[in-house]
């Protein structure tokens, strides 16, 4: 694909993902902002591109080294570029990814905090709940939520709310709508929910944050 077809692919796909989004907060009285993340994993480079001559400034990466190869030199060159990591992070990667991302959306643990917490800036997090109880998957389980919370406190780490990944074979918006609930209890205003397939369903249920990925990219190629 050259890269001007891909170029309107993506910007196309992109106001049509915004325009959808706009209509939900419209159906459901939505006023307050809600920001599209456009999840950049192993896309790319030509899409990558579409997306800043789009227009487009935030990103979601879910591998610490992948996102410093796709993003390190761009960094330097795109004004307001926002990168946000939505996957997994282990300590020993807390410095690189401290260096990197804007915002990291999957504290889950209470060494993770401190791993944060001993570098020079930590940015703003979130706290990835496991809303499943799905034993593989990560994220703080709902009862250990607020332990967890208390710790990153204490640690001076900045929480700005809450992230989930639903179960794949459950309907969403029961998870966003507990999500939702445990942000409010708290005063927690950030929600990251909703993904290519459900964005919508989210933001009837508080979110405010949707990562896209294979809607706004075109599906991931293998490899
Ligand atoms: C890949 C990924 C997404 C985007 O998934 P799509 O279904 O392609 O939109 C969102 N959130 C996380 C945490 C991801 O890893």
């Amino acid at each position: 694909m050259d890269a001007d077809s891909s170029f309107s692919d993506v910007a196309e796909r992109r106001r049509d993902i915004l325009s959808r989004m706009d209509a939900s907060c419209t159906a459901h009285n939505r006023d307050d902002p809600v920001t599209l993340v456009a999840v950049s994993k192993v896309q790319p480079d030509d899409r990558i591109d579409a997306a800043l001559r789009a227009g487009h400034r935030v990103f979601g990466e879910n591998r610490v080294q992948e996102a410093r190869t796709r993003w390190g030199e761009r960094r330097g060159e795109v004004q307001d570029l926002e990168l946000r990591l939505v996957g997994p992070l282990q300590t020993n990667k807390a410095g690189q990814a401290c260096e990197l991302f804007d915002v990291i959306e999957t504290l889950d643990r209470p060494k993770l905090a401190r791993a944060l917490a001993a570098q020079a800036s930590p940015p703003p997090c979130l706290i990835q709940v496991n809303t499943g109880l799905e034993p593989q998957k990560a994220g703080v389980l709902p009862e250990s939520l607020d332990p967890l919370l208390a710790e990153a406190r204490a640690l001076q780490l900045t929480v700005q709310g809450l992230m989930c990944i639903p179960p794949m074979a459950e309907p969403a918006g029961p998870h966003f709508a507990y999500l939702a609930k445990l942000a409010k209890q708290r005063g927690l205003g950030v929600l990251s929910m909703g993904m290519s397939a459900d964005f919508e369903t989210a933001i009837a249920f508080g979110a405010t944050h949707v990562r896209v990925g294979s809607a706004f990219f075109g599906a991931r190629q293998p490899g």
